[in-house]
């Protein structure tokens, strides 16, 4: 047990919004959780959120993420920083009708990243807020940066610098599969969900090809394991679990067993465990 009690709630942008439809909140999702967040009263919460088809399709269109390169990027950047917004006030609001103290805070306010990663980090507002009893809910975001301008940081970078940075207990990770699988379960019909792994084994399983055990990742689920790896390494526990079937964020925020995949550091044990053991 760390000592902070800080859990850090990272939602993905394919559980609050619709990816394929540009600008869509699913808001039947965001209302749920919102309720289910409020019911499992947290003791001390950040909340990060992903962009889904507020943030890429903007950010895609203008090479926000290569970093600046012409004066019309420029309105994609601002046009990237409003959607997203956009898309936390709602998150915020329905926090808010649920009577939880959430704080919307826009991360290019206070980190300014270099090469892409987190750089500078000022990190006052965030510690009162937390101390006082606030949710502060971030959210990937377009951002400053120090050798190319500008450029995108995740929430999955966020999320896990946060977890570092105070001291977390544990970062939960909303998405819309079970949790990290063997191969890509939309992409794989005999991929087999994979229910608890040392961090350890992580690093050498993922991507080894050839091997007879090992991880295929790719796309966003590659992005959050590389992240997680540094914050479950420092002691933090790492839950990825399927936030689109109702309860799951509420059980895991109450720290009851639920359906997904635990990275631990110090485990022990070579390889990992499947849903079937
Ligand atoms: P979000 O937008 O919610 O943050 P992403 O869509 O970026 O999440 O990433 C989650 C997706 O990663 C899953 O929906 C899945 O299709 C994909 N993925 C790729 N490889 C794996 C894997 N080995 N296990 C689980 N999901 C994977």
């Amino acid at each position: 047990m760390r000592s902070s009690n800080l859990t850090i709630l990272k939602l993905g942008g394919s559980v609050i919004t619709f990816k394929d439809k540009a600008l869509t909140p699913n808001m039947p999702a965001i209302e749920r959780l919102a309720k289910e967040i409020s019911e499992a009263k947290p003791y001390r919460l950040i909340i990060v959120h992903g962009g889904g088809s507020f943030g890429h399709p903007i950010a895609a269109e203008y090479g926000i993420a290569g970093g600046f390169k012409e004066p019309i990027q420029m309105i994609g950047f601002s046009k990237t920083h409003n959607a997203m917004i956009s898309l936390n006030t709602l998150i915020v609001k329905a926090l808010l009708e649920n009577g939880l103290p959430a704080f919307s805070l826009a991360p290019s306010s206070f980190i300014v990243t270099r090469g892409g990663r987190v750089y500078s980090f000022y990190r006052d507002a965030l510690e009162n807020a937390i101390k006082l009893g606030f949710i502060p809910v971030l959210y990937g975001d377009a951002v400053f940066d120090y050798d190319v301008g500008f450029t995108i940081l995740s929430g999955d970078q966020i999320a896990s610098r946060l977890a570092i940075e105070f001291n977390a207990e544990r970062i939960i990770v909303g998405v819309d599969v079970d949790g990290l699988y063997t191969a890509d379960p939309k992409m794989n019909r005999d991929a087999q969900l994979i229910t608890e792994i040392d961090v350890d084994d992580l690093k050498n399983l993922v991507g080894r090809v050839g091997g007879s055990t090992y991880i295929d990742v790719t796309g966003g689920m590659m992005g959050k394991i590389s992240e997680l790896m540094a914050p479950v390494s420092m002691g933090v526990e790492a839950l990825i679990i399927n936030a689109l079937k109702p309860n799951n964020v509420y059980r895991a925020l109450k720290g009851e067993e639920v359906i997904g995949t635990r990275i631990v550091k110090g485990w022990g044990k070579r390889g990992f465990r499947q849903d079937s053991e």
